[in-house]
């Protein structure tokens, strides 16, 4: 039992290192500590010449699978296609509600680098796969034009490609807490599952769901950070340097990624 209480405390811990403050239980039935039950104490086993002790209540502790059935952040054997399995034609949030397609991720499933971006867009929803619109010819662009510079032989197939949430936010606002925390369980999976060499987060969202942390992309950026044993380069979102005026984003982020490659590829 003490194994598993470890367990438990790790997964917990875990979960709040993230920045996750609710968890959601597969199943509703929640058990309730029972009344405290008074220590029944054999009249035999009872000495005439010692006092009785006072009835002391007895510690009910649960079983930590009667508490509650926490998904497994590690399932044994997991694979990209039980994951996609397990999403099914997923309703755990509202997101469903306006989504066409689930976009899953895509590229090389043995691949040593997985960029992580925010959610899918317009294009993404529409034919189910990740930065298939302005902002994923921009990545195309920045991972293939970046490694032919530096020499290195990867294509954008090459590299794993996914998002924090699975469906489409409406208006592309911003996922909230509870989707990303939703989806992140799949997120983290993906990520075990691949195990790569280094996380490339795109933006804060990928930096928060990642990371659990609140500080922005510009304190984080072009420095090495960790999500479990991976090191995660947090870097701006290809969007954002679509905007005007981002120059000095642009070269930034184009530094930010020579950093990745050459770690992953050298
Ligand atoms: N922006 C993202 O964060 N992800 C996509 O897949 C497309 C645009």
């Amino acid at each position: 039992m003490s194994s598993d209480r470890d367990a438990l405390r790790q997964y917990l811990e875990f979960y709040r290192d993230l920045g996750f403050d609710t968890l959601y239980r597969r199943q509703p039935a929640a058990v309730q500590a029972s009344e405290p039950q008074p220590v029944i104490i054999p009249e035999a086993a009872v000495k005439k010449t010692t006092p009785p002790p006072p009835p002391t209540p007895a510690l009910h502790i649960p079983e930590p699978e009667s508490l509650i059935a926490l998904p497994s952040l590690e399932p044994e054997g997991d694979t990209l296609d039980k994951i996609r399995a397990d999403i099914g034609d997923c309703k755990r949030c509202r997101l469903c509600e306006g989504r066409n397609k689930i976009v899953f991720g895509s590229g090389d499933v043995n691949t040593k680098l997985v960029f992580v971006g925010e959610g899918p867009g317009a294009d993404e929803d529409a034919q189910g796969f990740p930065f298939v619109g302005r902002a994923g010819q921009l990545l195309t662009q920045m991972i293939e034009g970046t490694s032919s510079k530096e020499g290195i032989p990867i294509q954008r197939a090459d590299v794993y490609i996914c998002n924090v949430v699975k469906c489409r936010p409406p208006e592309n606002r911003t996922p909230l807490p509870d989707e990303m925390e939703i989806c992140g369980q799949f997120l983290f999976r993906q990520l075990m599952v691949i195990k790569p060499r280094a996380i490339c987060a795109l933006g804060s969202t990928a930096a928060k769901a990642v990371l659990g942390t609140k500080e922005g992309v510009t304190r984080l950026r072009g420095n090495w950070q960790k999500w479990r044993d991976i090191p995660v380069m947090v870097t701006y979102h290809p969007s954002y340097l679509l905007r005007p005026y981002n120059q000095n984003a642009k070269r930034e982020a184009w530094e930010d990624l020579k950093k990745v490659l050459h770690f992953v590829y050298d």
